[in-house]
């Protein structure tokens, strides 16, 4: 099986190869074989991808807005069009699923495009009357900025930042995780496909050093990254360097509350998807699940009994729900943590161990009577590990949820909708949800607090993330001086 994209680079409106960059294979999770080759960008493909964002901002950014919507709803289209292929490419790229990658991962990136695409035009600013005199504010692009992605969602990163960036008229370097770098290569070859002009939507390849040298280069006026909370702090830091703006979607241990009078199976439903969807490398996972006493016992028993007919298999074949996790060092990991609640006294109910199969499986694993202090309560794992955890009054579970240092998501299951809405606004979390989870359409802001980042994708509102205000005043009369 191979996957090789026409080169590793998309820059300055092609596909671009440097052979002396390090060469970074790139592995199919669920067999462990290489199905690509891309080489890390050097210095001078750097070069070229922010020469060409440079270069080609200014005119990307005086077309009319709805000349640049329609060419992020032409890639939208063009995505749909292809949507078989494209979830086979991200199958391969991810390890995921194909179940998976046909609904969530490709969709949602051309609902990205689609939904920034029709508001470009709509972006605007406001007139201030001022008794004679008056002012106006207008939008306008950052300029060139940068876009660094995670491996678990690798194209939904990419266009969840792309779509919005260029729909307000900057250009975006963007640098794939090096464990999956086929998606985004792939979204910039379909935007320009789509008509975007060479230089607005370049794909470098590369590890950290990679994302730190666009980080840190003067010409960027923006980094967005998705990844984890060390990488957040270091890309944070090379941004204010040069007093760039940056917005940080990192790590999660997100709380899920269930209380007692909750629809019990829909609560079940809640923290499988929150915990397993993706082999549970998702950051806002509800991977802390808090379930009321009373109910612990027959939530385990409905749990157990749905996570053991889980369909662990080969993620083409259309039956899989489950698939590999991303590398072998991932799984290493997760196993690492598996082990760390066995030590400290977690009770297993089902899993732990690892499918007899080549790949990076670990079978979905939950553990019960998991305490706030334990290792696998405290650290983001992003792996298939369920904790669950008793509580008995609505101010304890609060305090216990937000007991983190993180605040990316939370949950809450309940029928008493005083309560769920009382609960869900005392818990420190960006994107939450009542009765449902990790549900992420794209008209919804997402984003992170405390420890899991700054601004957020998606909605409107993030069009205020892509521009800066500028106001204007206007004189009406004479200047009034005092000299
Ligand atoms: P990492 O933080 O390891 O990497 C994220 C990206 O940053 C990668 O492309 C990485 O390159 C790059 N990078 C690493 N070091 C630097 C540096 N010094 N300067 C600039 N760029 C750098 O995260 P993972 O890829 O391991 O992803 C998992 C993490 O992402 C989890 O913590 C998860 O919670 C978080 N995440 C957050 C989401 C959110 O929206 N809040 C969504 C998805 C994931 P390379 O990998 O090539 O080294």
């Amino acid at each position: 099986m191979t996957l090789q994209p026409p080169a590793s680079h998309f820059v300055a409106g092609a596909f671009r190869e440097d052979a002396a960059g390090e060469a970074i294979p790139v592995i199919y999770p669920a067999t462990g074989e290489e199905i690509a080759r891309v080489h890390a960008a050097t210095p001078a493909i750097l070069e070229e991808a922010l020469a060409a964002a440079a270069a080609a901002q200014p005119a990307w950014a005086a077309l009319r807005p709805v000349e640049r919507g329609r060419v992020l709803t032409r890639a939208a289209w063009l995505i749909r069009e292809r949507a078989e292929e494209l979830a086979r490419l991200e199958t391969l790229d991810t390890g995921k699923p194909i179940s998976e990658t046909r609904v969530a991962d490709w969709p949602s990136c051309a609902d990205a495009l689609e939904f920034f695409g029709g508001l470009a035009a709509t972006i605007s600013g406001e007139m201030i009357p001022l008794g004679g005199d008056w002012a106006y504010t207008m939008r306008v692009p950052l300029g060139v900025t940068v876009g660094i992605g995670a491996w678990n969602y690798p194209t939904q990163t990419a266009a969840w930042k792309a779509a919005p960036a260029l729909a307000c008229g900057n250009t975006m370097v963007f640098k794939p995780s090096e464990l999956t770098p086929l998606g985004a290569l792939r979204l910039a070859g379909i935007l320009a496909e789509a008509g975007a002009p060479p230089g607005v939507f370049s794909v470098v390849q590369g590890r950290g050093d990679v994302g730190a040298a666009l980080a840190g280069d003067a010409r960027v006026r923006k980094v967005a990254l998705t990844g984890s909370v060390p990488t957040g702090r270091k890309v944070y830091r090379l941004a204010a360097e040069g007093m760039r703006r940056a917005t940080l979607e990192l790590g999660g241990k997100s709380p899920l509350v269930i209380f007692a009078d909750a629809d019990l199976d829909a609560a079940v439903g809640g923290a499988m998807l929150g915990n397993f969807y993706s082999s549970g490398q998702v950051c806002s996972n509800g991977t802390r699940v808090f379930v009321e006493r009373s109910v612990e016992t027959e939530f385990l028993a409905r749990l157990a009994a749905r996570t053991a007919a889980i369909r662990i298999g080969d993620p083409l074949d259309e039956s899989t729900t489950f698939g590999p996790l991303i590398s072998e060092a991932q799984r290493e990991k997760v196993l690492g943590y598996i082990a760390a609640g066995r030590a400290e006294g977690a009770r297993l109910v089902i899993g732990g161990g690892v499918p007899q199969r080549p790949g990076f499986y670990v079978e979905p694993t939950v553990f019960a009577d998991v305490t706030d202090d334990m290792t696998i309560a405290r650290e983001e794992i992003f792996g298939p590990v369920m904790c669950v955890l008793a509580f008995d009054t609505e101010e304890e579970v609060i305090a216990r949820a937000n007991a983190t240092e993180f605040g990316l998501s939370a949950g809450v299951f309940t029928r008493d909708l005083a309560r769920a809405h009382r609960v869900i606004g005392r818990i420190a979390a960006g994107s939450c949800w009542i009765n449902s989870y990790n549900l992420t359409p794209v008209e919804v802001p997402f984003g992170g607090t405390k420890m899991s980042g700054l601004g957020h994708e998606n909605g409107r509102s993030a069009i205020e993330h892509w521009t800066e205000v500028k106001t204007v005043y206007v004189g009406q009369g004479g200047v009034d001086a005092p000299w």
